[in-house]
């Protein structure tokens, strides 16, 4: 048999990572097994849909390098993949559901069930309709129908017995059905609710294995009963646990959890969140954590998955981030690099930016920055256009705060060493610098900050001496005068 997952999200706005990390799961199942990845969009809440999502959702999953085989945008052989767009199906199940006498239309009104709800509350009984139209006659309730009366149509659940189903994490599930209200499958709008049209796609296109939050667990009865109402299979569940805060509560953006454009625009590489989200929840033997996707793929399978919850940690994200970085090939590094600078440097820097220069620079940042984000205000002032012009203060620092004029000095004499130097490298840099502060007496340490504001701006640079290749012999020199003659100013 060839598995048949989707993804089949609501555009209702960024997907957020407990949703895209069941995605990406479903994904993982369908490569390792060589089988069909889905995506399907269930707009079917009209209400709720944001303009742009599902564009957003499926710029998400190209980001993180997840490809579908059929989708909205693509097609395939059981197209629309949209479920505004597969209307006469829902309404040709619904018929059929009507006629067998497993669904009824319901005529009350928003103030009836306002009531109804209200009063249950009052009782302290579980909320829920109360079936009253389920005893109104067929064809008087058709009638109704063609004359224009607005209605919703609700299944008929059984009264009596347990609904059971197999989710493939959690093993068999019971549930009693009088615990399930007869719920709406299509509503006024002539939408269908989720309950009926995940199923009827789920079956048409031939979906093997159903993969969601469990957040869906107390409603699977209710799907089971439909899918049978139906004459369908019941298809194999997988409900993903949730994903919690690491104080134990719901996840939300203050634990750092964001959409994945989020992440992308905070400069994390898409590899290292996809393999951070895929092992939140799943280590194909309890302890390998950092894999190459071929890896996952060849290690997946959903019974592999645990079924308890999950905790963000957006600081394994972020020393994930820093193992992607640092395994990185240089070259690629260096793209990425360069693409983020483009995008973040101030517009006042030329475009497109010097290649070549940011493949100097890469090797200087790379341990440094533990995302991409990083990176930016750590190297500008390669950049900047104009020579930095760091205060007083800062070029002084702890070191020389009551000495200014050592400093002066050290900066003069830090210039004038330098300025013959024959071969401008590194080693030469810093045995030079070296010399010039025995020289006069200083501790290396505090001549090398005092080069590194006077010539980077900054008090945290990549390495001086690499810095300072980098930056030229002429600058670097400029940059030291012009440092003294502001210590010297105060
Ligand atoms: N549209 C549902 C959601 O976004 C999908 C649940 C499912 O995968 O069946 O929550």
């Amino acid at each position: 048999m060839t598995i048949r997952v989707r993804y089949a999200p609501s555009p209702t706005g960024d997907p957020h990572v407990g949703n895209i990390r069941t995605a990406l799961w479903t994904w993982l199942h369908a490569r390792h097994h060589g089988g069909q990845f889905i995506v399907r969009i269930e707009d079917t809440d009209q209400s709720r849909e944001v303009p742009g999502a599902v564009r957003r959702i499926l710029d998400s999953l190209r980001w993180l390098g997840m490809d579908w085989d059929e989708g909205p945008d693509i097609d395939g052989p059981f197209a629309p993949y949209t479920q505004s767009e597969r209307l006469p199906m829902y309404r040709a199940a619904v018929e059929r559901l009507l006629e067998h006498g497993r669904a009824y239309r319901c005529f009350c009104t928003s103030e009836r069930l306002d009531a109804l709800r209200a009063a249950q509350r009052e009782a302290k009984q579980p909320p829920g309709y109360d079936a009253l139209c389920a005893s109104l006659d067929a064809d008087a309730s058709a009638n109704r129908a063609s004359a224009g009366e607005a209605h919703v149509v609700r299944f008929l659940m059984p009264r009596e017995g347990m609904t059971t189903f197999t989710d493939l994490l959690r093993g068999e599930i019971s549930v009693e059905n009088r615990l399930s209200d007869d719920f709406v499958i299509l509503k006024s709008d002539g939408f269908p609710t989720y309950h009926l049209a995940h199923v009827v796609d789920d079956y048409a296109m031939q979906i093997t294995h159903v993969s969601r939050g469990e957040e869906w667990i107390p409603s699977a009865p209710r799907h089971v009963q439909v899918n049978q109402a139906l004459g369908y299979p019941v298809p194999v569940y997988v409900h993903t646990s949730v994903i919690l805060g690491p104080d134990g509560g719901k996840l939300s953006k203050r634990h750092g959890a964001k959409s994945v454009l989020e992440h992308a625009e905070d400069g994390y590489l898409p590899d290292a969140l996809f393999n951070f989200l895929a092992i939140m929840g799943w280590s194909p033997d309890g302890a390998t954590e950092v894999m190459t996707r071929d890896e996952m793929i060849a290690a997946f399978d959903f019974s592999g998955l645990a079924p308890h919850p999950a905790t963000f940690d957006v600081q394994k994200l972020d020393w994930m981030n820093g193992v992607y970085l640092r395994a990185m090939p240089e070259r690629e590094l260096s793209e990425q690099f360069a693409t983020w600078l483009e995008r973040t440097l101030p517009g006042d820097v030329p475009r497109p930016i010097d290649r070549a220069y940011v493949e100097e620079i890469t090797p200087l940042a790379r341990e440094r920055v533990k995302t991409l984000r990083d990176l930016t205000p750590l190297v500008d002032f390669f950049f900047a256009q104009e020579a930095p012009t760091p205060t007083r203060e800062a070029l002084l620092g702890k070191p020389y705060r009551e000495r200014a004029a050592d400093a002066s000095r050290a900066l003069v004499a830090a210039a004038t060493h330098l300025e013959v130097v024959a071969e401008w490298d590194s080693a030469r840099i810093e045995a030079t610098l070296r010399t010039a502060a025995e020289e006069i007496g200083e501790k290396a340490a505090d001549v090398f900050m005092l080069c590194r504001v006077a010539v980077t701006g900054k008090p945290v640079t990549p390495p001086l001496f690499e810095t300072m290749a980098i930056v030229g012999q002429e600058p670097c020199l400029t940059r030291l005068r012009a440092a003294s003659e502001i210590v010297a100013g105060g």
